[in-house]
């Protein structure tokens, strides 16, 4: 193992979306690639946006990918427990150093006099900070006396803001968007530790960055913001940063802005990988696995969104891109979603799988249908529908014919078909089905065939009254191949029931 030491670190506020899962497979592929090692850990300190079941949503969802942490709360690790919840010992002593150290301070400011303050500046159109500029002006360790700041600890609410310096600029460096300099005075001095005993993000992502020697920070363009604050945080501990890289927005398919669920809904396609159950509501939102995309092509869409290999190869595997990715081939610009492509590589990769492998997905289908096949005749649907597949599903809903007899016949070809004159044409196909020694595709060919011309009828014709009778449409594969698989009995069944259609109509 190298010292390579990255990490996803989600907040359990909700589902894990998909702009949260391509986070956390550029961190595993730049693991794998630097033989390092990738940890999950938890960062559930914001009980107030605690989401109960966000936790198992998210590991498996990585687990459904293929994406395996090597540390993790449920895996453990050297530098466990990998939940912050279980880690609230630490960052109050941290937050305390600071203090001592003067890089941060005691503030009893009440949210009601913030709110005031704010107003009253905001109404000049000034935005607020509590910063370098104000804060001398505010309730603080800074601005009140020894004695007063002491009595205060001791009978009011307060936080550990971290205290911007004075110094002109910091300056932040990112793998994928190289330098930059800010001016500190524009900068809030944030919270760093809440007065509910409970540490920010800041200050808590920071000590478990460096307490689990994490190399390389890998997470969303968001926190881009906040990276100077981070900055001045490794600076203020005395602690060597790690290397920062921040991933692209993915953006919606049309418009601007950051890919949202109600995107998903209105152009139909999932935005979480798994389903998700509002614990609120009860509202089912189906995931990528259930809308049947293999994990194998989310894996593939997410590697594309935001990354690209400086080739035309579009395919690549999970075990591909752990040695085809490198941070230096992560692109700066949004990343636009397509949901047609996403589709396009569900095709490909279905059309890669075994026959097999694909009778058994469009069997579980079948069994909540109550539609059970043997499952040699499932492979054989599979073979005969599986190139126009997009998705497993579509097999069963282009391939219906092959379950269960047509309950109606498409309206245009039945008004043009099923007319009087087709009446003895399908009794007499009835009894040339029921008479036939042997019911294979080539003999129904052959003998069919043989049968129509012996007759001096259209070829074309009276295949199309035998495929809409069968399918109940004028669509499938070769019509004797339906007919062979469904079998002589619902054959005749079939042509029965079209038999007193005609009749009746
Ligand atoms: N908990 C943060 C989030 O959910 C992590 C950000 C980071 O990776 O530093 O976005």
């Amino acid at each position: 193992m190298s010292d390579v030491r990255v990490r996803f670190a989600p907040s359990p506020t909700g589902p894990l979306h998909i702009g949260g899962l391509r986070t956390a497979l550029y961190n595993y592929l730049f693991a794998r690639k630097n033989r390092g090692a990738f940890v999950l850990r938890i960062e559930d300190t914001d009980r107030n946006r605690f989401v109960p079941g966000s936790e198992d949503h998210i590991s498996e969802a990585l687990e459904w990918c293929g994406i395996q942490p090597d540390e993790s709360p449920m895996k453990g690790g050297d530098f466990k427990p990998y939940r912050q919840s279980e880690r609230m010992h630490l960052y109050a002593d941290y937050a305390e150093r600071l203090v001592v150290a003067g890089y941060a301070y005691y503030a009893f400011d009440t949210q009601e006099a913030l709110t005031a303050r704010r107003r009253a500046v905001e109404s000049k159109a000034v935005p607020f900070t509590y910063g370098v500029k104000n804060r001398m002006e505010l309730q603080n360790s800074l601005s009140l006396g020894a004695t007063e700041v002491a009595r205060r600890k001791e009978t009011d609410p307060y936080v550990i803001r971290f205290k911007m310096p004075e110094r002109n600029t910091v300056v932040t460096r990112d793998l994928i968007r190289g330098k930059s300099e800010i001016d500190c005075a524009l900068l809030d001095d944030k919270i760093l530790y809440k007065s509910d005993g409970m540490p920010t993000y800041h200050l808590a992502h920071v000590v478990d960055d460096h307490l689990m020697q994490i190399s390389h920070v890998i997470r969303g363009a968001e926190w881009l913001p906040s990276l100077s604050l981070h900055q001045l945080l490794y600076e203020a501990f005395g602690w060597k940063a790690p290397e920062f890289a921040h991933l692209p927005l993915i953006v919606k398919p049309v418009g601007q802005g950051k890919l949202s669920k109600r995107d998903g809904d209105r152009y139909g396609f999932p935005v979480y990988p798994l389903e998700w159950q509002d614990p609120q509501t009860g509202k089912r939102t189906a995931g990528y696995r259930e809308s049947g995309y293999f994990p194998e092509s989310l894996v593939n869409i997410l590697a594309l969104l935001g990354w690209n290999p400086g080739t035309t190869q579009e395919r690549f595997s999970l075990a591909e891109l752990e040695t085809a990715f490198s941070l230096e081939r992560v692109n700066k610009s949004s990343a636009t979603f397509d949901p047609g492509k996403a589709v396009w590589f569900n095709h490909q990769y279905l059309q890669e799988k075994s026959d097999a492998v694909l009778a058994r997905d469009l069997a579980a289908i079948l069994k909540t249908k109550n539609l059970e096949k043997p499952l040699g005749f499932v492979e054989r649907v599979v073979s005969l529908t599986r190139m126009r597949a997009d998705f497993v599903r579509d097999m069963f809903e282009g391939g219906i014919y092959f379950f269960a007899a047509p309950d109606s016949y498409e309206k245009k070809a039945a008004q043009r078909i099923f007319k009087p004159e087709a009446l003895p044409i399908l009794q007499s196909l009835e009894r040339e089905f029921a008479r036939m020694s042997e019911f294979s595709r080539e003999a129904l060919a052959q003998q069919i065939e043989n049968w129509i011309r012996s007759r001096g009828l259209g070829l074309g014709r009276v295949k199309s009254l035998l495929r809409l009778s069968l399918v109940g449409a004028l669509q499938g594969p070769g019509l004797f191949e339906i007919a062979a698989l469904i079998g002589r009995a619902e054959c005749l069944t079939r042509l029965q029931r079209a038999i007193s259609f005609v009749v009746r109509h």
